[in-house]
């Protein structure tokens, strides 16, 4: 053993790649006490009498055992419920966030480029960083609409191996062209993921189109539906493309208890589904209030959130706090979010009490 200590922040240095070091950590705040309206989580809790056939199900559950390591019924059960056509399948992950590393991993030769827009998801870029791919960020227009033209200069110049468009798009919330998604397809050399979290709330999709082109696979997660809990999302395409991706993915990934647990909730689909129409209808109640603001600039969403600027985001990012509401601050994340704040719809009680939280921060008269 060497007679100097060295100490961990200097071995940290020594030891891990430069990436690493200089990524800054996903940042989740502290949100106990708060009305929680910052991470797109749905609001509503399961019906009483669904919550006991699930703790039924968890109590006879055999967590002694590691989990079925490819659970066939349940990626059967969303395939059905999915409607996929013939010859796809599903990738299971640990929710999708693990599926976009997953993907990374599979395709980064030396040199290879992930490409998505911006602003968009955020883990689009860090995963990108974190597997040492090259990420190429093409900025949207100023309406949040895709720069078709720049997307394609950058496909044509970095041939990416890897393509991310969320659709709907976090946090601007707004659906790109579907027009302008598939002249991306054709255009792509490699792999182009259309990311459908937020489709619950959308009703568009690209899985229909999964039969026309080779290149694409869907991504959903169960997340934004109700069970953000269980860290569940997947993967849809053609299975050749599920059979070499399936390699990466960690044998256990999924748990005993959200197999379970999942497989439950999507007999009963139609629960979470009603739990979707009533955010709808309160997304487009809240998108109303705030358009009544006149200091506040409210964007359309077809997801769960609505993204709005303000004059002074931070203060009204504090104010909001300060009366026990909890959103996400988005300024300095990226010019084009400057001064934008972004709300998930909660219950209408939160929604009410966030509008008049918001009214109290910027001193707008009843
Ligand atoms: N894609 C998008 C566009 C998202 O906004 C999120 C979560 N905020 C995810 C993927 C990841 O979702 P999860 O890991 O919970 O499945």
């Amino acid at each position: 053993m060497s007679s100097t200590p060295i100490s961990v922040f200097s071995r940290a240095g020594v030891l891990l790649r430069k990436e690493v070091l200089d990524l800054h950590a996903y940042q989740v705040p502290d949100s106990v006490g708060y009305i929680k309206l910052d991470a797109m989580e749905n609001p509503y809790l399961l019906p009483q009498s669904l919550r006991e056939e699930i703790a039924a199900v968890v109590a006879n559950a055999a967590i002694n055992r590691y989990p079925d390591p490819n659970p066939a019924i349940l990626k059967k059960k969303i395939c059905t419920t999915l409607g996929l056509p013939q010859g796809m399948g599903v990738l299971l992950g640990n929710g999708s966030d693990e599926l976009i590393q997953l993907l990374a991993m599979a395709v980064n030769k030396s040199g290879a480029v992930l490409l998505s827009v911006e602003p968009s998801f955020v883990m689009y870029k860090m995963i990108a960083t974190f597997t040492g791919m090259r990420y190429v960020g093409v900025p949207l227009m100023s309406d949040f609409s895709l720069d078709l033209t720049a997307v394609l200069t950058a496909i044509k110049r970095d041939q990416p191996a890897l393509v991310f468009l969320a659709y709907p798009n976090n946090p601007t919330g707004n659906l790109f062209s579907a027009d302008d998604i598939a002249k991306i397809i054709e255009a792509s050399p490699g792999l182009v993921v259309v990311d459908e979290a937020y489709y619950a709330f959308a009703s568009n999709s690209f899985i229909p189109q999964l039969v026309d082109y080779p290149n694409l696979l869907v991504m959903r997660t169960f997340s934004k539906l109700g069970m953000a809990g269980l860290r569940l999302g997947f993967l849809a395409g053609s299975v050749e493309w599920l059979e070499q991706l399936e390699k990466l993915r960690l044998p256990y990934n999924v748990s005993v208890l959200t197999q379970l647990v999942a497989s439950k909730l999507l007999a009963c689909h139609e629960v979470l589904l009603q739990q979707a129409e009533q955010i709808k209808q309160g997304r487009a109640d809240l998108y109303r209030k705030l358009s009544e603001f006149s200091a506040v600039t409210v964007y359309p969403s077809a997801a769960n959130f609505l993204l709005f600027r303000v004059a002074n985001a931070i203060s009204v990012f504090n104010g909001l706090k300060e009366r026990g509401v909890l959103i996400k601050n988005l300024s300095g994340g990226h010019p084009m979010l400057q001064d934008c704040l972004r709300v998930t719809v909660g219950t209408q009680s939160e929604n009410e009490r966030f509008v008049l939280a918001l009214k109290e921060s910027m001193g707008v008269e009843e």
